[in-house]
């Protein structure tokens, strides 16, 4: 039995804006599950429809296995978290901490203040329980609320982006302990945030969200290494995927030929990539290629590889991006962040229903956004340098691809798996 259930969950705010579209998703017990994803796909709508704050428009959430549409929040033994931390003021740390067990709401022998005590040494504020919430920094804040949130051991966590509003130190700090605490307590956890490094280090999987539809769910290393829709390829990961559009023509017996426009690289035919790719001969699909998979090599390097000239570059300290210009097109999935370049797509945005994979295709909601389709636009190679290697704009450099780490992915942006 699951914790959370999600069956076909949909909710329609007025105004018919479909801000959740048939979602399906399962939490285990004990999972730390984070709904990643833009702002404004939906992932708080779902986390307050689990909670209970909102009622869903079609569909059904079972708790525990129990239908729950229906069930108030408070008969839920969940807790929610969100960004802005809602201390009572006039209340000492102690007294914020242990407030929920003076309601009643105890769960376990435990007298208050050793309950209290406990939690307040698990976060490491335990010299600040004399401290009014106006005496103390944001990250401590925080501590608080979480400490208030988790003494009384619900059976379920809802975070919304409960680091957000904390700087990047105290995220990484905060990251690591409330992971740790909520295991520690054997929790559910379901965990929303657009911040890619607190879903691949914190969660146990993630499922990533685009428009209200549900794009991939898996482990960390899943979604990272084979993610399902060319969306999610592009939204995780730093720098972002090289997405290539690319023309697939099959030499046969001989070899697959990804063709870029200029140069192309090949894939043997006698291998079981060559054959997964040859299906789509005389189509265009994408190739996707992390910065890992990519390095300078000599010219002449007898492997695969690519060439093009140093557009520009940006030091970041331990590294140096290079952009490359090979003279391929590049693909930036919808809703990834770039404008619409109309004047380089010769295509006008297509007002469309649905997501990707939508169920709720046909429907006479609208998203919130129209779909424009992907955008296409002059493609630029990004590699690593270590900050060591000097490089200049135009430079001619070739760079050697690792053949086994490329993605695949057909004209609707769902992966080809090969
Ligand atoms: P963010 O990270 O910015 O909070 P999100 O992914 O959590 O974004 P939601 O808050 O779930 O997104 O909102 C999804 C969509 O539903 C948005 O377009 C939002 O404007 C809309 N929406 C949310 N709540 C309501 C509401 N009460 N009434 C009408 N529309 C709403």
């Amino acid at each position: 039995m699951t914790a959370v259930t999600l069956k076909n969950v949909s909710k329609v705010f007025p105004g018919e804006t479909l801000a959740v579209d048939s979602l399906s998703m399962e939490v285990n017990h004990g999972e730390f599950l984070v709904l990643l994803g833009p702002s404004g796909c939906g992932k708080s709508t779902v986390l307050r429809m689990v909670a209970g704050l909102e009622t869903p428009s079609d569909g059904e959430i079972l708790l525990d296995g129990e239908y729950a549409n229906d069930l108030p929040p408070r008969d839920r033994n969940a807790a929610m978290i969100f960004q802005t931390f809602a201390l009572y003021p006039h209340m000492s740390v102690a007294d914020n901490i242990g407030f929920p067990l003076k309601l009643g709401k105890q769960n376990g022998a435990q007298s208050v203040p050793d309950a209290v005590g406990d939690m307040a040494s698990a976060l490491g504020i335990s010299d600040l329980k004399d401290r009014k919430p106006n005496q103390l920094s944001g990250g401590q804040q925080q501590r608080v609320a979480m400490g208030r949130a988790l003494v009384r051991r619900p059976k379920l966590f809802l975070m919304d982006e409960p680091l957000s509003n904390l700087d990047v130190g105290l995220r990484a700090e905060l990251r690591t302990e409330i992971s740790s605490l909520v295991r520690r307590h054997d929790a559910t956890t379901l965990y929303v945030t657009h911040d890619q490094t607190e879903a691949l280090t914190m969660a146990d999987r993630v499922a990533v969200m685009r428009k209200g539809v549900l794009q991939d769910v898996g482990t960390p290393d899943e979604v990272y290494e084979r993610p399902a829709t060319m969306y999610v390829a592009a939204f995780l990961g730093t720098p972002r995927m090289n997405l290539l559009e690319a023309r697939v023509n099959v030499y046969l017996d001989r070899y697959v030929a990804l063709d870029f426009g200029e140069q192309e690289l090949r894939l043997p035919w006698h291998d079981l990539r060559g054959r997964a790719v040859a299906r789509y001969h005389g189509e265009t699909i994408v190739v996707g290629m992390r910065a890992e998979a990519l390095a300078p090599v000599a010219e002449g390097h007898p492997g695969q590889s690519i060439q093009g000239r140093v557009r520009f570059y940006e030091h970041h300290g331990h590294e140096t991006l290079v952009f490359l210009d090979i003279g391929a097109t590049a693909v930036v999935p919808d809703g990834i962040g770039d404008k619409p370049d109309l004047a380089r797509s010769g295509s006008k945005p297509r007002r469309r229903l649905g997501g990707l994979f939508s169920g709720f295709g046909q429907s006479q909601v609208e998203h919130r956004e129209a779909d424009t389709g992907p955008i296409r636009k002059p493609a630029d190679l990004v590699f690593r340098l270590p900050p060591h290697i000097p490089v200049s704009a135009g430079q001619p450099i070739t760079v050697a691809v690792h053949m086994d780490a490329l993605h695949y992915f057909d004209k609707y942006g769902k992966r080809i798996d090969v």
